[in-house]
């Protein structure tokens, strides 16, 4: 029930510490914040939300990036490479195109790292820090382990992170790799990773700081805070719908919780809360599959492939807390095939915004429902790009053009140029 949109904001349980809680979406046990290292409900190891006694509204935040919404937030500013804040930027070509209202692209590219992880690790290695935990880990389909080596390295933690062997963009391993985190390469898919890493936390060898971390999804409600601020001032009004990539449905979780958050403080009416819609790889689209099938839970998927590396995800944990999400905000969940995801990249890149292919299924997505007039003429968009073009260089040039040889002299190349 407390998944619904309308659910009333909970009373603080004994447990409460100034206001601040973690609750069980299954069966509402409650728990301290920050007296244990627990990831999972005790009782029934169903997913762990955090909870508050006080809901801020829009008035009460102040400053900028993800700390000018620590109202919203379980701890107070620690370890922060100045996150969040990042550009919405118009995109007419696109928006013509799809025939839209308005189309923004909200670049979170853009964060110190490169992608939206900066936002949930500011927070989860925080709480990390105030816990005393000694070892950070987390299973990577690589922009995961990039930011936490970064906020690691701040914070003076050891870090661990398990990588698929062969299946991690170059750019995120350099990152792991220059932040100084130790990086395991595991023989198996994401799925696997993170299989593991949840033994070795549940064992107490690690601080898991994966989405099923509960304190990460906090950070990362800020994308859907921004977003509502950014778009208020652009245009007037807040957006109808975003659309996202969904690998761990980590980001679906947390901006449907920011928007539950701001109906439960008052400050956003519920016909006034976007359309969450989720965009996965055909070759990795078990969220889709549930969404289509109108099923509760997600079956998990053995084996997955897709160019865009960032969700190529069989086991979405946060499914639990997506799937209400999309439901009850009258979004939807489309697969899009990885020509279709190359498509979008480039035609982002053509409006001079660089992003790697995961971030480019979010335009794929838009595309594809606006053809099935899913998506309608009226409506006010926002589609969110994830992580920067740098991050996966490889593919970037194989979707881009070819460099031409030429002399080294003027004559020769402009030989070149008139041949
Ligand atoms: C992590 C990541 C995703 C997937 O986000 P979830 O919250 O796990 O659904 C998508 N794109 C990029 C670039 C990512 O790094
Ligand atoms: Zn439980």
């Amino acid at each position: 029930m407390s998944m619904k949109l309308d659910a009333p904001a909970a009373n603080a349980p004994p447990e409460a510490e100034d206001g601040v809680w973690l609750s069980c979406i299954d069966c509402d046990h409650t728990l301290a914040p920050f007296d244990d290292v627990v990831f999972t409900c005790p009782e029934c190891g169903g997913l762990l939300e955090v909870r508050y006694a006080d809901l801020p509204t829009f008035e009460d935040f102040e400053g900028t990036g993800v700390w000018r919404y620590d109202d919203a937030l379980p701890v107070e500013m620690g370890v922060t490479i100045q996150e969040g804040n990042t550009p919405l930027y118009e995109v007419p070509e696109l928006e013509s195109e799809t025939g839209v209202d308005h189309l923004h692209v909200k670049h979170e590219g853009m964060n110190p790292t490169g992608s939206f992880k900066d936002r949930g690790m500011t927070v989860g290695v925080q709480v990390a820090s105030r816990l005393g935990v000694d070892r950070l880990a987390c299973a990577s389909t690589g922009n995961t382990s990039a930011a936490l080596s970064a906020y690691g390295a701040r914070s003076e933690l050891e870090t661990l992170v398990l990588l698929p062997a062969g299946k991690v963009a170059a750019g995120k391993v350099a990152q792991a790799s220059l932040h100084g985190a130790r990086i395991l390469e595991v023989d198996g898919n994401f799925d696997t990773c993170l299989d593991i890493v949840q033994d070795l936390a549940t064992s107490g060898h690690v601080y898991l700081l994966n989405s099923l971390n509960p304190f990460r999804l906090e950070g990362q409600k800020t994308i859907g805070l921004e977003i509502l601020e950014q778009c208020q001032e652009r245009t007037g009004e807040f957006p109808d719908r975003i659309v996202l990539p969904v690998g761990n449905a980590g980001n679906t979780s947390a901006l449907y919780k920011a928007f539950r958050e701001l109906v439960q403080s008052g400050a956003l009416d519920e016909d006034e809360v976007p359309k969450l819609t989720g965009v996965q790889a055909e070759g990795a689209a078990p969220m889709v599959e549930a969404v289509e099938e109108g099923n509760d839970e997600i079956n998990r998927w053995e084996s997955v492939e897709t160019r865009a590396t960032a969700i190529r995800i069989g086991n979405p944990v946060n499914a639990p807390k997506a799937l209400p999400g999309i439901r009850e905000t009258g979004g939807t969940a489309v697969a899009v095939s990885d020509d279709q995801i190359t498509d979008a990249q480039r035609s982002l890149a053509e409006e001079g915004v660089g992003v790697e292919p995961a971030s480019a299924a979010s335009v794929a997505g838009l595309r594809k429902l606006r053809e099935q007039d899913v998506i309608g003429r009226d409506e006010n968009v926002v589609c969110l790009t994830t992580g920067h073009l740098l991050k996966d260089p490889d593919e970037a040039a194989a979707a881009g053009g070819d460099p031409e040889p030429v002399p080294g002299d003027t004559e020769g190349v402009l030989n070149h140029l008139d041949g």
